[in-house]
């Protein structure tokens, strides 16, 4: 029998943006403020975090001016907050992609084996030029995260039972989907790939994407696989939330 997670939201900041950077150019001129998302699973057994928020305010506000974020939104006291682990007892970080509003809280977790995609991992050392600024070293090299605690996927892989992480390539190259089992259905903890629902549901790219064609193919894969999901910076979630937003068939 698959293991049945719980999966629960937990907001590590925010970015106040306009709408249309999420939508493609909908919702031009239109300010909103919207949440960065880690997520905190169990099995009952393990304790999973899938990203890590912020690491330095003042760098992340480089490449997002609007950003904010709140002493107990540092991931650490974030997740002891919402579901009482210490940082040391988290088994597992996985990381979507490494860019520093996902990757930012990593160094917290001391005892926990880190999963990214290789290609995610090559490319955070060695960023095209409009991705560089969303970058920062200090989330992911050894000053962060011991090297032996990396485990560098090659593509789609069971993690735990019942926790798979899936490619979904197009925001970057290296991008990976947590989804887990849960009883209402698979959950997906999207990262960026889909920076709010209407992405995948409205099949609608986010405008920080270098992959245009592999961004659909992703869509796709989220709408084939998962039955709710919690995407990067989806405003419609409560912070603590474990009710995400259906994912409609296409
Ligand atoms: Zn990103």
């Amino acid at each position: 029998m698959r293991k049945q997670w719980t999966v629960k939201a937990v907001q590590v900041g925010s970015i106040t943006l306009d709408r249309s950077a999420m939508t493609h150019f909908k919702g031009k001129g239109e300010r909103i403020v919207v949440p960065i998302w880690s997520a905190a699973a169990t099995d009952g057994e393990h304790k999973v975090v899938v990203d890590t928020g912020i690491r330095d305010i003042d760098f992340y506000k480089i490449s997002e001016p609007g950003a904010g974020q709140t002493p107990d939104q540092i991931c650490a006291a974030a997740i002891k907050k919402a579901v009482g682990w210490n940082p040391d007892e988290v088994d597992i970080v996985i990381n979507t992609h490494l860019h520093c509003d996902h990757s930012g809280g990593n160094a917290a977790f001391k005892n926990a084996e880190f999963y990214v995609q290789k290609t995610e991992w090559e490319e955070a050392f060695n960023p095209i030029v409009p991705e560089a600024p969303f970058y920062d070293k200090l989330c992911y090299d050894k000053h962060a995260v011991n090297f032996f605690q990396w485990h560098f996927l090659e593509g789609d892989t069971e993690i735990l039972p019942g926790l798979r992480v899936i490619t979904t390539p197009g925001h970057t190259r290296g991008h990976q989907s947590a989804m887990f089992d849960t009883t209402k259905g698979v959950v997906c903890v999207s990262g960026d790939i889909c920076n709010v629902a209407e992405n995948v549901n409205g099949n609608l790219e986010p405008n920080i994407i270098i992959q245009v064609t592999k961004t659909y193919e992703s869509f796709k894969r989220i709408r084939q696989f998962a039955d709710f999901i919690l995407p990067g910076h989806e405003p419609g979630i409560e912070d603590g939330s474990e009710d995400f937003i259906p994912v409609i068939d296409a």
